[in-house]
C-alpha cells in the first residue's frame, strides 16, 4: 500500500533506477549460466583445499615410494571423472611423488582408459544381470 502511494510520486527516472537496481539484485542470486567462471573458481579453490589436506594427512610423504622433498601429487584413488561425490574427500586422496602418479591408472590418459572402463563396467554389469536371471530362471530358489 505505502509502495503504491510512493510509486505514483516516482518519477520515471526514479522508476527505472529501482528497476535496475532489482534487476541487479536478481543478477547477484542467479545461480545459472554465467556463474560457471565462479564455479570454476571456486573448484579449483576447493580442490587446492582438498590437495592441501591430503598431504598434510599424509605428511608431505609419498605413499607409494615414501619419498618427501619431491614434486607431490594428490591422486584420486576413486576417479574424478566417475565419482564427483568423492572429488573433495580427503579420504579419497593419496599423496604421491609425481613419479608415481604417473604410474596410476587415471593420469594423463582418461581418454582412453576411461573407455576401457567404461566397457568394464558394462561387462561387469552384464555378468551381473546375467547371473541373476540365469539364476532365478534356473532354480527359482531365491534367497537363503
Ligand atoms: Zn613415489
Amino acid at each position: 500500500m505505502r509502495i503504491a502511494k510512493i510509486g505514483r510520486k516516482l518519477s520515471e527516472e526514479h522508476k527505472r533506477k529501482i528497476s535496475e537496481s532489482e534487476r541487479g539484485k536478481n543478477h547477484y542470486n542467479w545461480k545459472g549460466g554465467k556463474s560457471t567462471e565462479r564455479n570454476l573458481l571456486m573448484g579449483r579453490r576447493e580442490y587446492k583445499r582438498w590437495r592441501t589436506e591430503v598431504f598434510k594427512r599424509d605428511n608431505y610423504t609419498c605413499q607409494e615410494c615414501g619419498k618427501r622433498g619431491v614434486e607431490l601429487n594428490a591422486h584420486h584413488i576413486k576417479s574424478w571423472a566417475y565419482f564427483p561425490e568423492f572429488r573433495f574427500d580427503v579420504r579419497n586422496g593419496r599423496t604421491l611423488c609425481l613419479a608415481c602418479h604417473e604410474k596410476t591408472d587415471t593420469y594423463k590418459q582418461k581418454g582412453k582408459r576411461i573407455k576401457t572402463k567404461k566397457l568394464e563396467i558394462a561387462n561387469a554389469k552384464k555378468e551381473t544381470d546375467g547371473a541373476t536371471t540365469g539364476e532365478t530362471a534356473s532354480n527359482g530358489t531365491q534367497g537363503t
